[in-house]
């Protein structure tokens, strides 16, 4: 199965995403996750990344699709992805079909969960203070990914929604509770 989940910044993805690829045996692919680890690593990519990153800016698009054709190629992927943070713009969404259509593949579903925007910065905030060691999880970080949310990634929620095929997710209440509803839609 091959799944995208979209929500703005502090809705809960990451947690969900991996609990979710864990459960249906599926390959978890978080750009930004891979992307903190390249800069980590002071790799090429990492370098490049960085400034954006830090300002909670896109990183360009030509270097996300790379990065995902690569990821998309390996042998864990073949089996079936939950997308974490990836399509964040439409050109990223339009490369994707693209790309899945070179190899013959569709998405199956696209989730997107819902958050009310205040409890977003509290959640985000309180994940900074909790320690999670993101540069970017400060109030002014924060206030700038979710403009950048509102002008580039929310046309994706149209693009999908036009496509056909985009399900809402209530994203409120406990992790659980948002997990139950993530595998309800699957069909779980
Ligand atoms: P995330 O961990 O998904 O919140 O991503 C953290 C940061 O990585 C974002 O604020 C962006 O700077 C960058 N990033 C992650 N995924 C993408 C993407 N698909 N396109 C562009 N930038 C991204």
């Amino acid at each position: 199965m091959r799944i995208v989940l979209l929500g703005p910044p502090g809705a809960g993805k990451g947690t969900q995403a991996v609990t979710l690829a864990k459960a249906l045996k599926l390959a978890h692919i978080a750009t930004g996750d891979i992307m903190r680890a390249a800069v980590a690593g002071g790799t090429t990519l990492g370098l490049k990344a960085k400034g954006y990153m830090d300002k909670g800016e896109l990183v360009p698009d030509a270097l996300v699709i790379d990065l995902i054709k690569e990821r998309l190629s390996q042998t864990d992927a073949k089996s079936g992805f939950v997308l974490d943070g990836f399509p964040r713009t439409v050109e990223q969404a339009k490369a994707l079909k693209v790309l899945l259509t070179s190899l013959n593949l569709q998405l199956d579903r696209v989730l997107d969960l819902r958050v009310p925007e205040k409890e977003l910065i509290d959640r985000i905030v309180k994940r900074g203070q909790a320690g999670s060691g993101r540069s970017d999880d400060n109030l002014e970080v924060i206030n700038k990914r979710l403009q950048v949310y509102h002008a580039q990634t929310a046309p994706v929620v149209q693009f999908y929604e036009q496509q056909g095929g985009l399900t809402p997710i209530d994203g409120t209440g406990s992790p659980d509770d948002v997990q139950g509803r993530l595998l309800k839609a699957l069909g779980h």
